[in-house]
């Protein structure tokens, strides 16, 4: 039997493109060679790059002035790069929103380059709820703005954009990128690894405003430093070939199967309103962790009455082939990841599971 993925990332990816996946490690066409051991300079990686860098940019609706670069070292590099080249020497301050256990992170790395303000800690609220706009007051002299718009560990996301318009505003989109349309020129610089919703891991997008490149610091290590790989576009040095392939065939999928940000994005709230639908119908018994208005669409965490229910809960969902329900070793209880490639059938699936195991408890 199949399993429905739940898994938080690497995520599940859709069923097409695993096929063609498949096919691809035994031999891409076009090249007679398998996808595992075609060379980052052959004239049909370019092709994959650039095909995908412009699906990136149609599906995303960028700009010119945005940059679509391809790197590696997760989103956990892009943490400590970010204040390299946006905060080193500046003499400013960078503003970070403290929402969760990953935009800790960020500013934890951010702290060792410069100076950070907390504009809002959400600690005190254990990370439950977002900041409203109007609890924000962002500083006009920051050297930048930095905020998660998804936290992949609490199912927090934001449902606005917060921050100013004449500050930069860095986003960490990690786990929801490519789920639901943005208006790309409010952002400076975006960056989401590629394991949740655009392919395996092992690539991460980051998304900028070429100015920002104008007064890069000096002495920021070439492999590093934004400008070599966007000179070299994204083949710098040996880049995933296979990573940035799959994603390519995420794109693909994502217009011509899907029909784009839109019609993804509603599909995504499906998902969410069916398996929130059961928690809202069941609040004894399932405690969604998140704030109503603040709930992501992609992580659904709750929690059971006890944990003995929640290992119960676990056992009965895998033996009927639901997969990846464990909450984050953080803060335990349950999470039901829905990004995009998990279907609405088996989100109603896992949402139909939720009621019959309540009505058994
Ligand atoms: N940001 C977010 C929102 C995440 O969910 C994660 C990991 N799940 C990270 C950053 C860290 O990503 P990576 O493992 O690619 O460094």
């Amino acid at each position: 039997m199949d399993s429905l993925n739940f898994s938080a990332g690497p995520g599940a990816l859709p069923a097409d493109v695993l096929t063609q996946v498949q096919a691809a490690i035994g031999q891409v066409p076009e090249v007679g060679l398998s996808l595992l051991g075609i060379s980052h300079r052959s004239d049909w990686f370019t092709a994959v790059v650039h095909e995908a860098e412009q699906n990136i940019r149609s599906l995303l609706r960028l700009p010119d002035s945005h940059a679509v670069l391809f790197l590696q070292g997760g989103a956990s590099l892009q943490f400590a790069t970010i204040p390299m080249l946006l905060l080193r020497g500046r003499n400013k301050t960078a503003e970070y929103l403290r929402t969760g256990y990953w935009s800790a992170k960020a500013e934890a790395e951010a702290r060792i380059e410069g100076s950070i303000r907390i504009l809002w800690d959400g600690k005190t609220h254990d990370y439950c709820r977002l900041p409203s706009a109007e609890e924000l007051s962002c500083s006009p002299e920051a050297a930048y703005f930095h905020y998660a718009s998804n936290e992949t560990v609490e199912g927090t996301q934001f449902h606005y954009v917060p921050g100013r318009n004449d500050v930069l505003r860095v986003c960490d989109m990690s786990s929801d990128f490519l789920s639901r349309p943005i208006d790309a020129d409010q952002y400076d610089l975006i960056y989401a690894h590629a394991q949740k919703n655009l392919g395996p891991a092992g690539v991460t997008v980051v998304i900028l405003r070429r100015e920002l490149l104008d007064d890069v610091p000096a002495g920021i290590p070439a492999i590093l430093d934004y400008r070599s790989h966007l000179k070299a576009e994204s083949i710098y040095n040996t880049p995933p070939v296979f990573a940035i392939y799959v994603a390519l065939l995420v794109t693909r999928w994502l217009q011509d199967d899907i029909g784009g940000l839109t019609a993804m994005a509603s599909v995504n709230e499906a998902k969410a309103r069916a398996l929130y639908g059961v928690i809202d119908q069941f609040p004894e018994f399932y405690q969604g962790r998140a704030l109503a208005r603040d709930r992501s669409c992609m992580n659904v965490v709750f929690s059971l009455p006890s944990k003995d229910l929640e290992i119960e809960f676990l056992r009965r969902a895998t033996g009927e082939g639901f997969a990846g329900l464990e909450g984050h070793r953080s803060i335990g209880g349950l999470r039901a990841s829905i990004y995009n490639a998990v279907t609405l059938e088996a989100a109603e699936t896992l949402a139909q599971f939720m009621t019959e195991f309540q009505r058994r408890a």
